[in-house]
């Protein structure tokens, strides 16, 4: 017997230093963990003590005799990974000691640190700086929403609430009581970096990265072409998006691009509304879903299946669908590839060959390959996309993307530009003007003339660009902690104003405020039998809290 990881694996490696056997890889110290999809547990070495079940913040580990049916094929998965070469012992956790205080201190005086978003990537940062022994740390997390929470509340689907429960990492940091919130204050509106950087030794910015990237094709702004971050954020209630129009009269809808995202937004896209009306997803969304007539999604990705940026466990997980039906398209005399060196791409592609053989269901998600979008058809709305037949070829040794001359073209009245995501510019941070990573040295922002900027420092998508999955921003956070921790023992972090900076912005909203709402969504929730009933508008959060203070 053993135990077994499944799709909701965050890769945030809180499993690892308590496994008595060492058999969860790759560990965050061996090569592969940077681009590992998820991480393994080697059944020759379990000895079933369930010690990670216990940590895993996601619920993603299970006993393999307490698999559900759906989740059969991970302990395959599981096996197979170590197919591979044996992975090298496990390095030592790293002391969590502090650094040696700076001298002038004498050691008394707290560390102050603002942290500025409120995602998974401010959330353990926070963790990490609460965990250093013998540290005196006071935090202050700034949010420009009333409802914390970042990607784990607006970006992850809605129908993955095993990985939403990676929030329960910033409400224990919420719980603290070195911790405050300012919520409903942001940097660049109502405050500037520089009343932070007066205030606090380290200001971590942990943004994120939530704009969409362009395609720079035709028809691009015609209405019915959307981009994932505005679809996501419309079906999380993110309150920007709230008065999206999202057409969805048309039986079919493209997605571009073959990421996770792109997987998430077709999932939601064609899930029965008694299956979404069970989880958070925001009332309006549900709504327009309830009325919606696509029964085809089409995922269109310009390379080949062992390309493809979605991860196999999430490829696993839409086989195993009850409610829709995978089909994979190939252009005409390019073959699904028969083997792979690598264990885990050879099970996607017999997962592929498998949903190749499949036939029609009412719903279906159509993984198309070889397709690269070349114009969006339509005069005043989109209906259609038109899409150019590709090849892989190697140059200089890697795998390179030829355009043919054969195309095609959808018709459809939706296209979802699911293409990645780039950095939202936050007002006085330096960093490039297109939306890629801020420019760090080990998390430390380095300003526009390429020296490092004392006290500001850069965690999470808005340090690395939008890649790995959320306990990915785990060991990112550690980087830019022990950056701070260095530059506090060498001196270099000073407060030149002691003022609180609530006396800057005293209209922020505190966690009292968040609990508030957060209590009021669960209520509703419950009586509908959902997660919660995510309040959307900022007026109806307002009204909440004039409510509960009467
Ligand atoms: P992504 O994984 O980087 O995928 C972007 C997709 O867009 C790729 O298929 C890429 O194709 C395609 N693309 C980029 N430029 C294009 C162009 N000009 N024309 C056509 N296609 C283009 O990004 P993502 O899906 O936004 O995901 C962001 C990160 O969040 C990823 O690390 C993802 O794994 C993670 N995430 C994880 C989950 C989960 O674990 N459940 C859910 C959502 C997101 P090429 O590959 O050919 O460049």
């Amino acid at each position: 017997m053993t135990h077994v990881i499944t799709r909701a694996c965050c890769n945030d490696a809180a499993c690892v230093p308590v496994c008595p056997t060492s058999c969860i890889h790759p560990t965050p110290d061996e090569p592969d963990y940077a681009t590992a999809e998820m991480l393994y547990i080697d059944p020759d070495g379990c000895i079933d003590c369930g010690a990670c079940v216990d940590v895993c913040p996601v619920g993603a580990i299970s006993a393999d005799y307490d698999l559900e049916p759906h989740q059969a094929r991970f302990e395959e998965m599981n096996r197979r990974w170590f197919l591979a070469a044996p992975p090298p012992p496990v390095k030592p956790p790293e002391s969590r000691d502090r650094l040696a205080p700076p001298a002038e201190s004498g050691g008394v005086a707290p560390l102050r640190v603002a942290i500025v978003g409120s995602g998974p990537s401010a959330a353990y940062a926070a963790e990490e700086l609460l965990g250093q022994r013998g540290l005196d740390v006071r935090i202050d997390i700034v949010e420009r929403l009333l409802t914390p929470g970042g990607l784990v509340r607006f970006g992850v689907a809605p129908d993955h609430q095993d990985t939403k429960s990676a929030g329960e990492a910033l409400a224990k940091v919420l719980r603290r009581p070195t911790v405050r919130a300012l919520l409903g204050i942001e940097v660049g509106r109502d405050l500037d970096p520089a009343d932070l950087l007066a205030r606090y030794h380290a200001v971590i910015y942990a943004t994120g990265a939530a704009a969409d990237r362009a395609l720079g094709i035709p028809g691009e702004d015609l209405a019915g072409s959307i981009a994932a971050t505005e679809l996501v954020a419309w079906y999380n209630g993110h309150p920007d998006a709230a008065s999206l129009r999202v057409p969805l009269e048309h039986e079919r809808a493209v997605v571009i691009g073959n990421g996770n995202v792109a997987l998430d937004v077709a999932r939601v896209l064609l899930s029965p509304p008694e299956v979404l009306a069970r989880t958070d997803i925001a009332d309006h969304a549900l709504d327009s879903l309830r009325r919606s007539r696509v029964r085809e999604v089409v995922v269109v990705g310009r390379r080949g299946p062992v390309q493809a940026a979605f991860t196999t466990p999430e490829l696993v997980a839409l086989l195993e669908s009850e409610d829709l039906g995978l089909a994979v398209d190939l252009p005409g005399g390019i073959a699904m590839p028969e083997t792979h060196p690598d264990p885990i791409m050879n099970l996607r592609l017999e997962l592929l060959r498998e949903a190749m053989g499949r036939s029609g269901a009412e719903r279906v998600l159509r993984l198309r390959f070889h397709g690269a979008p070349r114009r969006i058809e339509g005069t005043d709305r989109v209906e259609g996309v038109t899409i150019a037949e590709t090849r892989m070829g190697v140059a200089d040794d890697r795998d390179h993307l030829l355009a043919t001359d054969r195309s095609e073209t959808l018709a459809c009245g939706l296209v979802v530009r699911a293409v990645g995501y780039r950095r939202h510019h936050v007002p006085g941070l330096p960093a490039p003007s297109d939306g890629s990573p801020v420019a760090h040295r080990e998390g430390r922002v380095v300003g526009a003339e390429g020296h490092v900027l004392d006290g500001v420092y850069v965690t999470g998508w808005a340090k690395r660009g939008a890649n790995g999955v959320i306990g990915t921003n785990k060991r990112c956070a550690q980087e830019t902690v022990r950056s701070v921790l260095a530059d506090h023992a060498a001196g270099l972090l000073s407060v030149s104003d002691g003022t609180d900076l609530l006396t800057c912005v005293p209209q922020a909203h505190g966690v009292d405020d968040w609990r508030v709402l957060d209590e009021h969504e669960r209520a509703e929730g419950r009586a509908q039998r959902r997660p919660r009933v995510k309040l959307v508008a900022e007026t109806a959060q307002r009204d909440v809290l004039a409510g509960a203070a009467r």
